[in-house]
């Protein structure tokens, strides 16, 4: 079920964030201003002839490949959910981002930079109020060994679990509080797919001062927050998740990724009706 809490915020000022896409290593500069009540987070290009733009919403992305891509037509923006990271942790409900080019900077790899420029912009509380999705029934989406549940809880709370062969190994995050913890958390991966991304022509903009690389059989570069490979699932969940509206519930993510909290999204939506 629907319910609403607390009120609705925007940014007080516009802001600036530029920087190099990941991919495509061109630079990009986006605009964000604020949006008025109801409205959500409006993505545009203006770039493209007519300056096109949409909605975002879970049915707007396009790939889950590595990274989330939105699109609706030829209006396409990729890397999107470490913004969406920092505009949920902030509280920001509605707003209006507009990018010079086909992806969002990676800058530093994590969502602490874009976290300080909005905070830069203000907040302001809005006339209209919040509305969440609470968790009532258990809800879950799964694809092999990976699975993200719904479950019901008084409050929003996420619990991720992230195997990978070491030196990442097992990490376990259990949160209901001080998401700011996790925005330094950096895009993570191994040394030989950043390599063939590289040949593909992919990852440009991508390196060691924007990701956190391992290699197997070496020591974990040194973290910036404790477990900080499993810090950063969780921001990519916040940011996939705030496609939808915020939620009222426990969800429990075991090895998800960016398709899974896409479909736990979707689903969510579908059962709200
Ligand atoms: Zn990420």
């Amino acid at each position: 079920m629907l319910t609403s809490r607390g009120q609705q915020h925007t940014l007080q000022n516009t802001v600036k964030i530029e920087g190099r896409g990941l991919h495509s290593g061109a630079l990009v500069s986006v605009t964000v201003k604020p949006g008025p009540p109801d409205s959500g987070f409006i993505f545009g290009r203006r770039d493209l002839p007519g300056g096109p733009s949409f909605k975002a919403s879970p049915e707007k992305v396009i790939e889950t490949n590595r990274a989330t891509k939105l699109g609706e037509g030829n209006c396409r923006i990729g890397t999107v959910e470490h913004f969406l990271a920092a505009a949920a942790v902030l509280g920001l409900d509605n707003l209006k981002i507009e990018t010079d080019g086909p992806e969002m900077p990676i800058l530093d790899g994590s969502a602490q930079p874009i976290f300080s420029e909005l905070k830069k912009g203000g907040i302001k509380k809005q006339e209209a109020p919040r509305i969440y999705r609470k968790i009532e029934e258990v809800s879950f989406v799964r694809e092999g060994l990976a699975s993200l549940i719904a479950l019901p809880w008084d409050g929003f709370r996420v619990t991720c679990v992230f195997i990978a062969p070491p030196p990442i190994g097992r990490q376990v995050i259990d949160l209901e509080k001080d998401w700011e913890d996790l925005l330094p958390a950096r895009t993570f991966g191994w040394a030989e797919e950043a390599r063939v991304l590289r040949e593909k022509g992919l990852a440009k903009g991508g390196g060691t001062d924007c990701a956190l690389i391992f290699n197997p059989g070496e020591d974990s570069p040194p973290y910036r927050v404790s477990d900080e490979p499993v810090s950063h699932k969780v921001l990519d969940l916040l940011g996939d998740l705030a496609l939808y509206r915020p939620v009222l519930g426990h969800i429990i993510a075991v090895r998800a990724g960016h398709k899974l909290h896409n479909q736990l999204a979707r689903k969510l939506q579908t059962e709200e009706a």
